[in-house]
């Protein structure tokens, strides 16, 4: 199943659970990760799959290699190089190019300002979160036209601060970079909530979040998670212009 929300300003959000789709276990159903270990050919049927549940042309959405870093691509169409670069952020001014984050508990980030005409989408896990790639994805849609102010922000499924334990040193170090991420897992043990740094950092660039997804992945039987299952599937999350 799909999930599709609008503004009324023309911006678009799709997300995925992982049903509907052809993959076999342990990637089923809907998986659209290509680097997971799943049967390609099942991964292409998803996309597809995926891209018409949201009205989208599969060849319109851009995917990334993501790598935890906090790099961001300016596309204007499709890939044509072959090689899909790692990123975890990319910005168009392209109307209907749609823009894709894979997760499986990292906190995919949506962002677009309808009036200058500019999207953004970020990978945010608990590396790129103190990389940088938040406030670094904002700044490049500055640079195409946007306007902090204007952002529509939103953040898809992924595992919640009650869920993702960490090490104390870990947390500490996270914390010292955006202490808004402290957490404590409902066992009573250190945790970080990516989801949280994610907004405090979005609204230091002066973005301010107009949505984020309640569902934790770890603890939802309809998503993946990496840190439940370890070999699973990915969901994506979709943002786009009216074209
Ligand atoms: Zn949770």
């Amino acid at each position: 199943m799909i999930a599709q929300q609008h503004d009324a300003s023309g911006a678009h959000f799709g997300f995925t659970d992982r049903w509907g789709g052809v993959s076999a276990a342990p990637y089923d159903e809907l998986n659209l990760g290509g680097a997971v270990g799943d049967d390609p050919q099942a991964v292409t049927a998803n996309r597809e799959l995926a891209a018409k549940a949201l009205g989208l042309d599969p060849s319109s959405v851009i995917w990334m290699n993501q790598v935890h870093g906090r790099d961001v691509a300016v596309v204007e169409g499709p890939w044509t190089t072959g090689e899909i670069p790692a990123v975890d952020a990319v910005v168009t001014s392209r109307r209907g190019l749609a823009l894709a984050v894979l997760t499986a508990d990292c906190t995919p980030v949506l962002l677009a300002d309808p009036v200058a005409g500019v999207a953004g989408a970020a990978h945010a896990g608990r590396p790129g979160l103190v990389a940088g790639v938040v406030p670094a994805v904002v700044e490049a849609m500055v640079a195409q036209g946007a306007d902090p102010a204007r952002i529509v922000a939103r953040t898809g499924p992924s595992v919640c601060g009650r869920c993702y334990e960490v090490p104390a040193a870990m947390r500490a170090e996270v914390a010292e970079t955006v202490p808004e991420s402290w957490a404590e897992t409902s066992w009573g043990t250190p945790a970080v909530d990516v989801a949280a740094g994610v907004r405090a950092q979005l609204g230091r660039a002066g973005v301010e979040m107009d949505g984020q997804s309640h569902i934790c992945t770890r603890e939802s039987a309809d998503h993946f998670s990496y840190r439940r299952d370890r070999t699973t599937g990915r969901l994506a999350s979709y943002v786009w212009l009216d074209g």
